[in-house]
Parts: C-alpha cells; structure tokens; sequence
C-alpha cells in the first residue's frame, strides 16, 4: 500500500494544552471540533448530536450555555459524552465557573464581554482549579471601539484584540490559552492568523465564521483553514456550517485528509473524456460511498478509459479502467484482470478488502 507522504511545509511549533485528554497544540494532531444546535436544556437530544458527530470522528464537540437554566442539563452532557465537551459561555461570568465546576473540559470566551477585570480573574481561577485551558475568540464583527476606530474591521484590528485578550488573560497569571481569529471571509480570516502566529506560539483553533451553507460554505472553509493549515499554522480547526454537525465533522476530516494531515483512503476519479464509453460516475459514487467505511490510507483510482486509465494511475494501490463492456483491473499501475463493466465496482471493492491488514 501506498505510504502517505507527509505535508512537505513545516508545521508551526505552538504551546500544547489537554482538552479532557485530547493534546491540542505542541506535536498533536490537528484535531477536529464542531459545535452542537440542539437546545442545551434537552441533554437527550444534544448527546444524540454528539454521539452522532462521534461516529462521524470528531475530536472534541462545543455545547453553547446560554442561562442558568442549562446548567444541570450541560453537567449531565458532560457525564455521558463519549467525547471532551467544550462550554461556549458570553457575557455572564457565573455560567462560566460553574461550567467549570460541572465538568466543561475547556472555555470558549470572549475576555472583554464579562464585565471587566475582576470577573474576569475569577474565571480564569476556576478554569486553573478545574485544570481546564480557555480558548479566547475574537470575531472581526465584535471587535473592541477603539481599535475599530484605529484600524477599522481588519485583520490587522483583529490580531491586536487578540493579543491584548492574551496579554490581559496571561497578567492575570493564566497560561492554558488557545487563541481563535475568525472572520465570515478568507482573506482576513487567513490574515488575522498569520499576524497573531507570527507574533505567538499559542495553539490556534481555526474557523470562518458563519460559512454559510452548501458547496459555497464548504470551499470558503476549505480555502480559508486549508490555506493557514498549508502555511503550517493552526492546530485544532471547526467546519461552521448550518447543516448537521456530523457533516461539519465530514467536511473538517476531508480538508484534513486533502493536506495529508489525517491519514485515510483517497479516491482518484478522472473527469471522462472523448475516450470514455461508460456512464463512470455511478461506478465512481459506488466506491465512493464504499470508501466512507474505510480507514486505511489506500489510494483507489477509477478511470475512464483503458488506454490512459492505468497510467495515469500508477500511483494507486487499486484501481478499474472502464472499456466498452468490461474493465480491467489494475494493482500499482499493472493490469490484473478483466471483469464485465456491471461488476466492476463490486470486484474493485473484492480487490481492496484484500488490501485490509
Ligand atoms: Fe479521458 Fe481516459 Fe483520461 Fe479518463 S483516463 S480523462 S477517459 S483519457
């Protein structure tokens, strides 16, 4: 089988923490998050979402505490959630030491909407005494008036509001911090994140903000984290989509895989030509959705036509080349036989659960 080849960049050495046991930052994996949409209040329905964003290989999942009303609910996620559970707390201070106190694995908040300095020490104590980082947020549509003023909504406004939370959480003697700068488009996005890594080594959790929906929301994330993740910079990324979390889970795992950061299978499908005599895509769509169950970093190509098809995929483990009627099948470039054009997926698939180890 093919090795999968490491990212040929360098990856940016930041400050590790633990998440309930997940390393973020330092050597870790680039870790995948999402963000539950069921009322918090209803734990039933918010672990249904969780375990389903679970079985579709999420690291760590994000629960928002909106009133006190949810505290009780949110300490009950927390004791059944297959996974660490992030508490997303604004404004008032108290929801945020008792999620500490009722299992919160870290905080997502923003410094400057607590009410100011003091309550703000306060949380950072019970994040200490709860051995919890805190992740700070800056969204460029909530910066602070003076540098607004200063700079304007860029990312250069950006950057600073996170290095002045930082410098305030860091005064305050609290160290276990991960910084996020997210913006609803790329360029300021992917900017504001290179000015804070330059000047930083804390982790960085990576996101465009509000993405939207569908193949839209899908490339403007890809593009913004891939983009920071190719320059080596980032460390634990969340997919924002107004869809199911499981598909921001799908999406997160794929940018991932395409950056060679996440080891798993690889479908190589040409676009047909002139040359092709089949209808391939329903053959494709069959491996494809085969593929989803698979973990190993096999490369599987499906290609249109006998001619090119083999050498254009000599790099795949397995692969099919569609003629007229039949197919052949090749291992590592090299035909190994010929099969009708209706079984081709299902030999195809024959040949890879051969592969598995
Ligand atoms: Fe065309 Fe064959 Fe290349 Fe596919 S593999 S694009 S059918 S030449």
């Amino acid at each position: 089988m093919n090795a999968p080849t490491p990212p040929p960049w360098q990856r940016r050495v930041s400050r590790g923490v633990s998440v309930g046991g997940v390393a973020l930052g330092g050597n870790a994996p680039v870790s995948v998050q999402t963000m539950t949409k069921t009322d918090t209040g209803d734990a039933e329905a918010t672990l249904t979402q969780i375990k389903s964003a679970a079985a579709a290989g999420v690291d760590l999942v994000r629960v928002a505490i909106p009133r006190a009303e949810v505290l009780d609910s949110f300490e009950r996620i927390c004791a059944e959630s297959p996974l660490p559970v992030i508490a997303d707390i604004h404004f008032d201070y108290r929801l945020a030491l008792e999620a500490a106190r009722r299992g919160a694995a870290k905080l997502r908040l923003n410094p400057g909407n607590l009410g100011g300095p003091e309550r703000l020490a306060q949380v950072l104590e019970a994040a200490s005494a709860a051995g919890i980082p805190v992740r700070v947020g800056v969204n460029a549509g909530s910066l602070p008036k003076d540098l607004l003023e200063q700079y304007g909504p860029c990312a250069e406004a950006m950057a600073t509001a996170a290095q002045r939370m930082v410098a305030e959480a860091q005064g305050l003697g609290f160290a276990d911090l991960v910084v996020s700068l997210k913006a609803s488009d790329v360029p300021r996005t992917v900017q504001a994140n290179r000015l804070f890594a330059a000047e930083s080594d804390l982790p960085l959790h990576l996101g465009v903000t509000e993405a939207g929906l569908g193949q839209e929301a899908l490339i403007r994330s890809a593009v913004g984290i891939g983009t920071l993740l190719a320059e080596g910079i980032g460390d634990t990324i969340r997919v924002s989509l107004t869809d199911d979390p499981a598909e921001e889970v799908r999406a997160g795992r794929q940018i991932l895989q395409a950056l060679g950061l996440l080891p798993g299978p690889v479908l190589v499908s040409c676009p047909t030509c002139g040359r092709c005599q089949v209808d391939l895509r329903p053959v494709a769509e069959e491996i494809r959705q085969a593929l989803t169950s698979v973990e190993q970093p096999v490369v599987v190509a499906v290609m249109g036509c006998e001619v090119n098809g083999p050498g254009e995929a000599r790099h795949a483990d397995i692969g099919l080349a569609a003629g007229k009627d039949s197919a052949v099948l090749f291992r590592g470039g090299k035909i190994v036989r010929r099969v009708p054009i209706g079984e081709a997926a299902a030999a195809l698939l024959e040949e890879l659960a051969k592969l598995s180890p």
